[in-house]
């Protein structure tokens, strides 16, 4: 995957029907993607992993020709989904150069070593979703069994994390766990998949904004040429034309900002926001020490560690005050469960001393 160095940052754009369903259909969305000369990769699901039994599990290795067909008539490169050894062996046979690999298959450690050892010795490029589940190691497991397999290019897709009662999304975004796989993998390229995020189309411009100013490198976004019609994800399609004005739209801001003045600014606001992340510890630090004078005294006193009224005051407390420093109710609950921890934490070492 090449990532073109501009000023600003293109996102490299896949884009393409979910699933394969006839050679004209993947000819025709194909062309109208490339028209833009914005996208960079045209995708297309061949075998369908899906939840339930009965749904459209894919038209098979026979779509492999049409993908490529679609490829060669639009000047795309092509990307699939590949599942087990014996997709590899088809896909490998056939020529194709890109792959992905699915939710539902990053989850399995067994799976996912099973097609490392299948791909071993191909110069093969491979996008590795998150898992279904907000399982940051799996993630991290799976790209690593990839490596130790010696594929040079791999690559993460965030497609989001499913949850028993999806609401707003098909699939929650969780962006704190792509951010820590790129902690993990700074140099690893980071794609967005909108589309199975949202699970509807009224959200893929607005996540796909999101994901850019995070600083990911890229978007899978799921096209159709009669979304409407499609055999599998109706609803989260879109047309080439939609996509068209999506990627128009984008906002595309540049990494550093090569302005002297301005980035001289930037340094100075970073440096007023190390202070005060120094303060904010060394004021957790001053408190920890208070906890730790109340975990003696409840000792002394044969006091249980946890007293609920006490942890509902300041619970309360808080929750009027952090709104008034434009803080939200969400952040307050996260801080507050982290700093009740530690200091459950402290207290206990000072109890079983
Ligand atoms: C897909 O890309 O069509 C797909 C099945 O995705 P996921 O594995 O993210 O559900
Ligand atoms: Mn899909």
């Amino acid at each position: 995957m090449m990532i073109n160095s501009n000023s600003k940052k293109m996102p490299f754009i896949i884009a393409g029907p979910c699933s394969a369903e006839s050679e004209e259909q993947l000819i025709e969305t194909a062309k109208k993607i490339s028209a833009s000369g914005k996208v960079n990769m045209l995708r297309a699901g061949i075998w369908k992993p899906r939840t339930r039994p009965n749904a459209f599990e894919g038209v098979g290795s026979i779509g492999l020709p049409w993908l490529i067909e679609a490829g060669k008539q639009a000047n795309l490169p092509v990307v699939t989904e590949i599942a087990n050894a014996k997709h590899v062996e088809l896909v490998l046979k056939a020529g194709i150069k890109h792959i992905w690999i699915g939710a539902r298959t990053s989850v399995n450690p067994f799976a996912i070593q099973e097609i490392a050892d299948s791909l071993k010795g191909s110069s093969i490029e491979v996008f590795v979703k998150n898992p279904i589940n907000p399982d940051l190691n799996l993630w991290i497991g799976a790209i690593e069994r990839l490596k130790n397999a010696d594929i040079k290019d791999v690559h993460a897709i965030h497609r989001g994390f499913s949850s028993f009662k999806p609401n707003k999304y098909r699939n929650e975004p969780m962006w704190e766990i792509p951010i820590a796989l790129k902690n993990e993998f700074p140099d690893i390229q980071l794609l967005c998949d909108p589309s199975h995020i949202g699970g509807k189309r009224d959200l893929i411009q607005s996540i796909s904004q999101k994901a850019l100013d995070l600083n990911y490198d890229g978007l899978m976004i799921e096209t159709h040429r009669d979304p409407d019609k499609a055999w599998s994800d109706a609803e989260q399609q879109i047309t080439p034309t939609e996509l068209d004005v999506i990627l128009a739209n984008l906002v595309l801001r540049q990494e550093q900002n090569i302005n002297k003045n301005l980035s001289s600014d930037l340094s100075t606001l970073r440096e007023n926001i190390d202070k005060i992340d120094r303060d904010i510890l060394t004021l957790l630090g001053n408190r920890m020490k208070i906890a730790d004078e109340i975990g003696i005294y409840k000792k002394t006193n044969n006091i249980t560690i946890l007293q609920l009224n006490r942890w509902r005051e300041i619970q309360q407390a808080q929750q009027s005050y952090g709104p008034e420093q434009g803080l939200s109710l969400k952040f307050i609950e996260k801080y507050l469960e982290a700093l009740h921890q530690e200091s459950i934490r402290h207290q206990t070492k000072i109890m079983n001393d």
